[in-house]
């Protein structure tokens, strides 16, 4: 690490948890994150922040006038602009000594299979359940970490999934495939700052998992309600039975 980074990297070097060498393992990793608007905002934010060493950031969706109450990487000369491309901008202005890759297009189970190998810790900020199946399939598959986040009203969610453990739980031991319905926000309604509070834990966990400080949130769901400003936790397990599981184990 030369002056710069260790002057820039300072308040991180500090922390007994992650001091020098946690930093250069943030640096010498690969983040990918799926999804650029409320979510991966912040999370893109503060990992690009943090001096993460790669960053990847997917989306095939333009910006638009809606977005701008909570996705804080757009800005409002970049409506019409494609979002992995506009996040790009934010993110080289905050930290340019990160690799950034923009992906401005919706990536089948193929891409992101290939996405998911190249990177160390994926973060799921997409609000669409058939995306979040496919990123959890490629995860499973590939043994990455994935970090999920939702944000909805006033409700957060946020689990960690450590698929490098072999007894892990999956996204889809928890939620299995056909429960949910889609794309609640656009119809419900979102408060902005519940998506930065839920995409900075997000960032918080893939940084704790590269740096391999502390404790993650693996096998718990955390569920917020901003409303009323409380924080549940519950517990949960694999599913003998999970398909996604299943399917892998049996090779
Ligand atoms: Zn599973």
């Amino acid at each position: 690490m030369n002056d710069d980074e260790l002057l820039r990297y300072s308040r991180h070097i500090l922390l007994q948890e992650i001091g020098i060498e946690g930093q250069a393992r943030i640096r010498a990793s690969s983040a990918l994150v799926i999804g650029a608007g409320g979510l991966g905002s912040p999370a893109s934010m503060y990992l690009a922040a943090a001096g993460i060493g790669r960053l990847t950031l997917v989306d095939g969706d333009a910006v638009d006038l809606t977005n701008l109450q909570r996705q804080i990487l757009h800005t409002a000369d970049r409506i019409g602009v494609n979002k992995a491309t506009s996040g790009l901008v934010t993110l080289s202005a905050v930290n340019s000594q990160v690799a950034l890759t923009a992906v401005s297009e919706r990536v089948g189970e193929a891409g992101l299979r290939s996405l998911v190998a190249a990177a160390d810790v994926v973060l799921d900020c997409t609000d669409n359940f058939a995306t979040r199946h496919a990123i959890n399939r490629a995860c499973v598959a590939q043994r990455r970490p994935l970090v999920s986040g939702a944000a909805v009203r006033f409700d957060g969610q946020l689990a960690v999934f450590d698929l490098r453990q072999a007894d892990a739980s999956c996204y889809s031991c928890l939620f299995p495939e056909g429960d949910a319905q889609d794309d609640l926000c656009a119809v419900m309604g979102v408060f902005a700052p519940l998506t930065g509070i839920v995409g900075a834990m997000q960032a918080a966990e893939a940084l704790k998992l590269v740096a391999h400080a502390g404790r993650t949130a693996s096998g718990r769901l955390l569920i917020l309600d901003a409303l009323g400003m409380d924080v549940r936790t519950v517990r949960f397990e694999r599913d003998a039975h999970c398909p996604v599981c299943r399917a892998v184990a049996r090779g």
